[in-house]
């Protein structure tokens, strides 16, 4: 491990043949040191922190940083921990914190332990997740569906993102260049509110063919007063179904709402024929897991 200034790696130094192409390298201590870096870096410089997308990624040369700024080092950016009304998570909080924390529950809860394999779930972290707005990351689908905001952090302070608006294109975030993801910001519901995320996936381990998230919220007379509805796989970004949640808002939960629901979230996927199904297909798989997710979601917020 290197510390310090940055540091040249790749064929060059070590005489020997790799994967990536050469960069730079060095460890950041602080936020205020990492953000620094970017800024200098500008678009040539990414920050690392699990490197379960990033390294692979570099392996095959699809990217090819000029630096990498790893973030592993900076302190006080791993706790998960609930102020203010939301769940506040870290942008060191790895996958498998989430999915071993008491305090999450809901539509994250049910997601921790879709996301890949324990092996990447032990060093991907969620915010790298979220940063990477791979159309087929599922964290990015469930803070879709709870409404949630990415906290950013640049030379002149901190700003929050709204998902929706962070989430921009395909692999592509809206932070600036020398901007650095520090946490997310997840509302939790004061009243009674559930939520579950649904994955279809080849095999153990592998990313979604397709995944429904959703998020309800119960009024005091029981009918539904906010719905969030997302869905992983099925569009060139991980998408909201609007359609699906404006027909659930002031209604009775009910199967026959929820395949109403399903059918609206269907027609909002725009899927792709794949080596993992038909498009056809892959709709009808959306709207069965939006129907399952919503029930889910009821039951627990009913508990
Ligand atoms: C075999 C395998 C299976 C997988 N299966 C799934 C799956 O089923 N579902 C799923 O959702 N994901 C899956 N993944 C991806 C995995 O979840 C990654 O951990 C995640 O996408 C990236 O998190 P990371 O911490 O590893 O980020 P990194 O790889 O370190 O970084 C990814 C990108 O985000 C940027 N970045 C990282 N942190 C920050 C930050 N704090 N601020 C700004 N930018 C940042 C980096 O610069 C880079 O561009 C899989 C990965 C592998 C290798």
């Amino acid at each position: 491990m290197v510390y310090g200034p940055a540091v040249r790696v790749g064929p060059d130094d070590w005489g020997c043949r790799m994967l990536p192409a050469q960069f730079d390298y060095m460890v950041a201590s602080s936020v205020e040191e990492a953000v620094s870096a970017k800024a200098e870096g500008g678009d040539e410089a990414r920050f690392l922190a699990g490197g379960q997308s990033l390294l692979p990624m570099m392996k095959l040369r699809f990217a090819t940083p000029g630096k990498l700024i790893d973030i592993n080092r900076i302190a006080g950016l791993d706790a998960i921990e609930r102020r203010n009304g939301h769940l506040h998570v870290g942008a060191l909080v790895r996958h498998a914190d989430i999915a071993a924390s008491d305090e999450v529950s809901g539509a994250v809860a049910s997601a921790a332990p879709w996301i890949a394999d324990p092996l990447v779930r032990n060093l991907g972290t969620m915010c790298g997740s979220v940063a990477h707005c791979d159309p087929e990351g599922d964290w990015n689908t469930v803070l879709l569906a709870t409404g949630a905001e990415v906290v950013a952090v640049g030379p002149s302070g901190s700003r929050t993102i709204a998902i929706g608006d962070f989430v921009e294109d395909f692999f592509t975030n809206s932070l600036a260049d020398d901007e650095m993801v520090t946490g997310l910001r997840i509302p939790v519901a004061s009243g009674r509110s559930g939520g579950s995320y649904q994955k279809l996936e080849r095999k153990v381990g592998d990313y979604a063919t397709v995944g429904v998230a959703a998020h309800l919220e119960l009024a005091a007379d029981g009918t539904i007063g906010a719905a969030g509805v997302a869905m992983t796989s099925v569009a060139p970004i991980n998408r909201k179904a609007p359609g699906a949640e404006a027909l659930l808002v002031g209604n009775a939960p009910s199967d026959e709402l929820f395949a109403e629901a399903g059918a609206a979230a269907a027609a909002a996927a725009d899927p792709r024929d794949d080596v993992r199904g038909s498009a056809r297909w892959k709709r009808q798989v959306v709207a069965a897991f939006t129907r399952r997710a919503l029930a889910a979601a009821a039951e627990q917020a009913q508990s």
